[in-house]
């Protein structure tokens, strides 16, 4: 792993495509980070559950994806969060199970900023997995 670590490439061209996803994709959403995203949006709490968060029956929260699409993409694929994201946004594409070089590739077909770029930083890296492993990605 510490090899696959030192060569990973990347640079975000902000195409938003991340934001979305097929049945199984969520942005899960713990409730401290849910508490930020609606003080950034001004609204009541119930109304910011109501509107924005589904729950799984395992009891994990995800923002809702109408259409695939996160609800929080615009249409001209930005966040309209982006100062108060959930640790998942902020920390890809480095997760933990993205770390081994089949699943890297595998996502480089989603996301055009994988392989693009400068090397990162081993540095920058495991400060990524680290927040992971604190915050949890939820
Ligand atoms: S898919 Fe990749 S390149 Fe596109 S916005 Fe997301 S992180 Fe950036
Ligand atoms: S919260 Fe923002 S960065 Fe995260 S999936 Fe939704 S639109 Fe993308």
């Amino acid at each position: 792993m510490k090899d696959l670590l030192r060569n990973l490439r990347f640079e975000c061209t902000g195409c938003g495509r991340c934001c979305t996803g097929g049945g199984s994709y969520v942005v899960e959403v713990n409730r401290a980070e849910q508490r930020r995203i609606q003080q950034h949006l001004g609204i009541s709490w119930p109304w910011f559950r109501r509107r924005y968060v589904f729950r799984f029956d395992d009891e994990t929260e995800s923002l809702i994806m109408p259409k695939g699409r996160c609800v929080f993409l615009d249409e001209r694929m930005r966040c309209r969060i982006y100062k108060v994201r959930p640790l998942q946004c902020r920390t890809y594409p480095f997760w933990p199970e993205l770390m081994n070089p089949s699943a890297w590739r595998a996502e480089a077909r989603r996301c055009e900023g994988i392989n693009r770029g400068a090397v990162v930083s081993l540095t920058r890296i495991r400060a990524e997995l680290a927040k992971q492993q604190t915050g949890s990605k939820r």
